[in-house]
């Protein structure tokens, strides 16, 4: 079985004050490496969106125990209309404050793009201009989104220099894009434009009110709610939830449940069950992340009503992937982030 421990990275640091230096990070991102790079709120911990094998890696690098959607990067307008539909006031909002500390959740046009990890399953993506010039520089050079949540260890506080990325993930990493300390210091303000009205899901470098001048209106705050339940008008889903009953840690699989097993195991009733899918058949953690959304909808759209998992192991990504089936087990409200 393989241990999805992140395994030692020599990292590199490359100073921006190098010309090539983005280049080269972003040659290192389009080839599935892990990139801290600067934005003008924090440091990021870059991946390609797109490859669900390197996001996973930031939730192993980050020794994250819970997966969250992650915002996606772009370096300009157009790549962010590639990726999201932007209505009227989401235009309005990015001609206002992009490049910049904001963030748009819009409905995700290009599901390949941005993988289902990278937007724990839902069918909304969060986008990003960032501001900072070494950002737009890598941005431009990777030609790709790239996912970006704070460089730290989960549990330590965000990274506003090179330095405080260095203590937490050297080792863990392939490499810092050093561009000094970020200005602004605070996380980017996300707004949620995929429902019929604006509304204000975290707070942050750009001010509400600056948002409702903008807007001509006011943001009211998105309706903390079942988050379970994406559907319901009003609320915010936190996660793909399956439609599927799920139950955890099965040592066998009864009459009409579905199987989601890990590491080619196939407990007793397996071979009566109507679908199998298995999450890594080599038991490869990181894989097992990496499907994780994608066999939760899969299995949905294959009309089970009822999904058998087999114990996974606990260690690295494990508890993430464990908390997601946990929750999908058992709906419960949103949990914040703490990330
Ligand atoms: P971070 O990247 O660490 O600043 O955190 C990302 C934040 O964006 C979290 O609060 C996420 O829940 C939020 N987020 C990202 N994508 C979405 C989405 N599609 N819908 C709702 N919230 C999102
Ligand atoms: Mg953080």
């Amino acid at each position: 079985m393989t241990d999805s421990r992140p395994l030692p990275h020599a990292t590199r640091t490359l100073s921006a004050r190098d010309g090539a230096a983005a280049r080269e990070a972003a040659q290192v991102l389009r080839a599935g490496g892990l990139v801290a790079f600067p934005t003008e709120t924090v440091y990021g911990l870059g991946a390609d969106a797109g490859d669900a094998r390197a996001v996973a890696g930031v939730y192993a690098a980050k020794g994250r125990p819970a997966f969250n959607p992650l915002i996606s990067h772009v370096p300009d307008m157009a790549a962010a209309a590639a990726l999201g539909d932007l209505s009227d006031a989401a235009t309005q909002l990015a001609a206002a404050f992009w490049p910049g500390p904001l963030t748009l959740v819009l409905p995700c046009r290009d599901m390949e793009a941005v993988c289902d990890l990278a937007r724990a399953g839902l069918d909304t993506v969060a986008l990003r201009v960032p501001s900072h010039p070494v950002a737009l520089a890598f941005l431009k050079e990777a030609g790709r989104p790239v996912v970006g949540p704070s460089a730290n260890r989960s549990g330590h506080v965000s990274p506003t220099d090179a330095a405080h990325v260095a203590a937490d993930l050297d080792g863990r990493i392939d490499v810092i894009l050093d561009a000094g300390p970020s200005p602004v210091g605070v996380e980017s303000t996300i707004v949620d434009c995929s429902g019929e009205r604006p509304t204000l899901l975290r707070p942050g470098g750009i001010a509400r009110a600056d948002i409702e001048r903008v807007l001509g209106h006011a943001l009211p705050d998105a309706a903390a709610g079942d988050a379970e339940r994406p559907n319901a008008p009003g609320r915010l889903a936190s996660h793909y939830a399956p439609r599927a009953k799920v139950r955890l840690d099965a040592g066998a699989v009864a009459p009409g449940e579905a199987l989601l097993t890990f590491g080619g195991v196939l407990p007793p009733g397996a071979e009566a069950a109507g679908t199998v899918l298995d999450l890594s058949p080599s038991g490869d953690l990181l894989e097992a992340a990496a499907n994780l959304y994608g066999a939760l909808r899969r299995l949905d759209d294959l009309g089970a009503t009822a999904i058998a998992v087999v114990p996974l192991p606990r260690e690295g990504l494990g508890e993430a992937i464990a908390d997601r089936l946990g929750r999908a087990a058992a709906p419960r409200p949103l949990i914040p982030d703490g990330d």
